[in-house]
């Protein structure tokens, strides 16, 4: 089945993606690593993609869709999207372009995901992913994983995160209401514990524990 995972910055719908595909074997495709690896590689659309990402903006439609086009084969199955789709025109865009099985969303109040994205680090090699409050690296800095360099996301400065958070309640919350007829909407309380969530989400799919 393919499922689109939904919810604002910092409800955690990336490690519930990465967890269920794990234990699954769902292919997880993250768009928001997708974008920053192509900014790393310093192409005309690198550059283009950057300068909407580090201001905390939605790169437009057109390039997005054409971008995921090329990306996502129309036979996949078991596909875990997540950060696509953003908008109604996306929205639009996957159910034409694949089936999918259910449209996940993760509901958190603003004020838990601003805190949990000011405190959001990232390892800059391996990109796992910590947190200062309830999963900090054991030495300040320094990932547990590879040793490399623990930062903080060029988008989790507080101006970034009020636009992504007021672009999230303007462009993406409408989606719920378009997913809304039929019984594909799941909704998961992402103010739980992530196992909490897990076990949710896990129970909401049906999937076998
Ligand atoms: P994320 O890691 O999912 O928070 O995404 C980081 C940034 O990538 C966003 O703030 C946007 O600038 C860009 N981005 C990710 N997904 C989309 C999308 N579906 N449509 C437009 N821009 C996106």
């Amino acid at each position: 089945m393919n499922l689109v995972f939904m919810g604002i910055q910092g409800s955690g719908k990336g490690l519930q993606a990465e967890l269920l595909a794990k234990r699954y074997g769902f292919e997880h495709f993250d768009l928001g690593s997708e974008l920053r690896e192509r900014v790393k590689k310093d192409t005309p659309f690198g550059r283009m993609v950057e300068t909407y990402i580090k201001d905390g903006n939605l790169v437009p439609d057109e390039e997005i869709i054409a971008f995921i086009n090329k990306k996502i084969d129309d036979n996949i199955k078991g596909l875990v999207l997540d950060g696509f789709p953003r908008t109604i025109a996306q929205a639009k865009f996957i159910v034409d372009k694949i089936p999918v099985k259910h449209i996940v969303y993760f509901s958190l109040d603003d004020q838990t995901a601003t805190n949990r994205l000011a405190s959001r680090r990232i390892c800059s090699q391996c990109k796992t992913g910590y947190n200062l409050l309830v999963k900090p690296p054991k030495v300040p800095n320094v990932c547990d994983v590879c040793g490399g360099k623990v930062v903080i996301r060029h988008d989790d400065h507080a101006p970034a995160i009020k636009r992504r958070i007021s672009k999230f309640h303007e462009l993406t919350e409408p989606i719920i209401d378009f997913f809304k007829e039929g019984d594909k909407l799941i909704t998961i309380n992402a103010a739980q514990s992530p196992e909490m969530i897990h076990k949710e989400l896990v129970g909401k799919l049906k999937l076998t524990s």
